[in-house]
């Protein structure tokens, strides 16, 4: 084993050399910084002052780091009961929690897995097979350009064709695409796109469709590129029309990053499917669940064999994600201001922000404030202007991470007053260096 005894390359930069990181070119990267403990807000390295997390740790961090009442939760339920196959045995964490998320979402039937992307997997067989089940199969399954469904193959597959997924292109299933009239503060212009898209979206629907998947009211990773609640309202009235199940994918958007509980729920629009996890266990712990309407399930179910929905990870329902997750719920259930108050708190800073000569296209939905730098060259998730704001403000003590030239505030709930001001000074501060 020579080549573990040679000093590293990457290893003199800082690079930990057994470590291969996520999202990274470490050729063109900071070396990953140690981080030693955490709370609410705060993030505390090994070296330098404590950070604010204004990300919430890529969008799971809900509550705020370390919460005693989510960890105690663990502890307990780790002293009870830490893991059980879930196939010939329940237990009463998943019991409560596929009880709660049914009656908060609307949706009966729970499928549980181990992360958003495999939620989403889990969501597109389910819709196919259950055009399969009733011996009409559909094939074409409808995305929006900008969609990020996650790394997985399906996931990929109904995801934006982009840098991220080209090396797998050939290998990804075909899928149908619409332009996103993605809006903001101002826009003149907005229902002649949502019309336009809606128009095609009905042409698309004349051949027969499984399901049309969307994030409702935020695209995330797509650029935090948010659309009215009035379009989503259209997008399910045509959806509905033509029978093809509508699934939303809430990884991101849901447990009142939006305002409300769920995005579609503030929008008035009911899904057939809904994908969730991130904020699920407040960040806690891996867990990702897909919600089903109760006559999607009725058709999986009878003597013949393949009606059966074979699909299941070995970590499902684990109690403590389950244990994490019902604990979120309390905390949300008994302060619900935590997030339906969110957007006003965002609302002043914003609107000075906006009047920087550098901002464009700001926007707000519940927890999430964004906007575009202006940029001179090409915008997208290689340029480096946000690199270089990002690196501005992790110096002064902030955790941001544009994406390419949208910069975008995701804070955990429990963010002080004083932090979030903090946020946006540094920020403005920063847009004079980039
Ligand atoms: C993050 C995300 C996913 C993927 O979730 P992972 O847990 O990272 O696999 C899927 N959909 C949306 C909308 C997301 O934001």
């Amino acid at each position: 084993m020579d080549h573990l005894d040679k000093p590293d390359k990457y290893l003199a930069k800082g690079w930990n050399q057994h470590i291969w990181p996520p999202f990274t070119q470490i050729a063109s990267s900071l070396p990953q910084q140690r981080v030693v403990g955490s709370r609410d807000a705060l993030l505390f390295r090994e070296q330098g002052p404590p950070i604010i997390d204004a990300i919430s740790s890529w969008w799971v961090t809900l509550h705020g780091h370390a919460n005693e009442y989510v960890a105690n939760a663990i502890a307990d339920q780790a002293k009870k009961l830490e893991q059980v196959i879930f196939a010939d045995f329940s237990h009463p964490q998943a019991e409560r929690l596929a009880e709660r998320l049914s009656h908060i979402t609307g949706l009966q039937r729970l499928f549980f897995s181990d992360n958003g992307s495999t939620a989403v997997e889990v969501a597109i067989k389910i819709a196919c097979q259950f055009w399969q089940n009733r011996k009409e199969p559909r094939h074409q399954l409808i995305a929006f350009e900008g969609a990020y469904h996650g790394d997985t193959f399906g996931a990929m597959a109904v995801g934006e064709r982009n840098l991220f997924n080209a090396p797998f292109e050939k290998m990804l299933f075909p899928v149908s695409r619409l332009p996103w009239p993605a809006t903001w503060w101002n826009d003149e212009d907005i229902e002649n796109r949502e019309n336009e898209t809606i128009t095609q979206l009905a042409r698309l629907l004349e051949t027969p469709t499984a399901a049309v998947i969307l994030e409702p009211l935020v695209q995330g990773a797509g650029g935090m590129s948010m659309v009215r609640e009035e379009f989503l309202k259209k997008v399910e009235t045509v959806v509905k029309d033509s029978k093809a199940l509508l699934i939303a994918d809430e990884v991101m958007t849901g447990f009142g990053r939006c305002g409300d509980l769920f995005a579609t729920k503030r929008a008035q629009v009911s899904p057939d499917l809904m994908t969730l996890s991130k904020g699920l266990t407040s960040g806690f712990l891996p867990m990702g669940v897909t919600m089903a309407r109760e006559d999607i399930f009725e058709t999986f179910v009878g003597n013949d064999p393949r009606l059966t929905f074979w699909h299941g990870h070995s970590f499902t329902a684990n109690p403590l994600g389950c244990a994490a997750a019902n604990a979120s719920l309390d905390l949300l259930e008994n302060a619900p201001s935590a997030y339906t108050r969110f957007e006003s708190r965002h609302l002043p800073h914003l609107k000075k922000l906006a009047q920087h000569r550098k901002v464009t296209k700001p926007r707000l939905t519940g927890t999430i404030a964004a906007f575009n730098i202006e940029v001179s060259g090409k915008s997208g998730y290689l340029n480096v202007v946000g690199k270089s704001l990002k690196q501005f403000a992790l110096e002064h003590g902030v955790l941001i991470r544009p994406l390419g030239n949208v910069v975008y505030l995701l804070p955990p709930l429990c963010i002080t007053d004083d932090q979030l001001e903090k946020c946006y000074s540094i920020i403005e501060d920063g847009l004079e260096f980039c």
